[in-house]
């Protein structure tokens, strides 16, 4: 199953390596609707919440939809963090 470490570029891998949700069997692109509770409590053990964070921030553009969970946050939750708001590529 695809989770947020395979998100992005080949860089970085050392922080890749450590993240908790590596081999998880969690759905780490739950749905807006979805509960996202167990991912987030995942994440809150993380050893690399901040490297995953900042990974986040750096590979997703401002203003555009972004996905899954990454750094502890869902999208929506990034989204606010950064005052950006859902917005479709192209629209
Ligand atoms: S902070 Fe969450 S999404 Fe990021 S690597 Fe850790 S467990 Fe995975």
């Amino acid at each position: 199953m695809r989770n947020p470490a395979h998100i992005g570029e080949p860089r970085d891998q050392a922080w890749r390596d450590r993240a908790a949700c590596k081999g998880s069997d969690l759905d780490w692109f739950p749905t807006p609707t979805q509960d996202a509770s167990a991912q987030l409590a995942v994440c809150r053990g993380c050893r690399v919440i901040a490297a995953c964070r900042r990974d986040a921030d750096a590979t997703e553009a401002p203003g555009l939809e972004c996905y899954g969970i990454r750094g502890g946050e869902t999208p929506v939750m990034r989204m606010a963090r950064r005052g950006t708001y859902m917005r479709r590529r192209g629209a």
